[in-house]
């Protein structure tokens, strides 16, 4: 009943309930220990499209696909890989530094591009956007920033054209002080 209760249906990964818990007690690990610790928001490039051209049901077997693709890639013990919402995953690095994500996040970005979904013989692809970010922790601060942060340069990465990496500046952690 527990392990079923923390995990997405559809991927097998994390749901967001379970990430929201991993990532306080992550936190606050990292920020006694002061190590660094990166989150990666990933969203699906133009996801509708797939659901609108193939239906529904290709559309779930593609974030199926994405999934085992952050598997692949996010793989080591302590990396969280979890499905934050939708078409919308999140992967988090705890006792990483800024570089060590950002080449993982290349790694899987370049992976998106180059997988195909067979559905029924349609030949389906897209390409995912990410945003990073990354700090040392410190106890008085809220996990939920650094998920701002993320979802900030996620959305430049959009804006910027998709299919890219971009990393939060990390100037502003302290400048949202009504974040609980
Ligand atoms: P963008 O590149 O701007 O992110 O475009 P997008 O099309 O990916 O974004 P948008 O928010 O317009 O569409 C997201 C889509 O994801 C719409 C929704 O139906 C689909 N979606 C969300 N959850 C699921 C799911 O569990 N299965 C399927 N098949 N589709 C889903
Ligand atoms: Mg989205
Ligand atoms: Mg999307």
């Amino acid at each position: 009943m527990k392990q079923a209760s923390r995990i997405d249906v559809l991927t097998g990964l994390y749901n967001r309930r379970h990430f929201d818990e991993l990532f306080h007690l992550a936190w606050g690990l990292c920020a006694r220990r002061q190590n660094p610790i990166c989150l990666v928001m990933c969203d699906i490039d133009l996801f509708k499209r797939i659901n609108d051209t193939f239906g529904h049901m290709a559309g779930d077997e593609y974030l199926q696909l994405l999934s085992r693709c952050l598997l692949e890639v996010f793989k080591r013990e302590t990396d969280v890989v979890a499905r934050y919402g939708g078409e919308e995953f999140v992967v988090l690095l705890p006792d990483k530094g800024i570089n060590a994500a950002v080449a993982l996040a290349e790694t899987f970005r370049g992976k998106v591009a180059d997988s195909v979904l067979d559905y029924n013989g349609e030949k389906i692809k897209t390409t995912i956007s990410m945003g990073i970010a990354c700090c040392i922790p410190e106890t008085n601060q809220r996990p939920k920033l650094l998920v701002f942060q993320a979802d900030t340069a996620l959305y430049k990465a959009k804006n910027g054209g998709r299919n890219r990496v971009m990393v939060h500046d990390g100037e502003d952690l302290n400048s949202l002080p009504n974040w609980s």
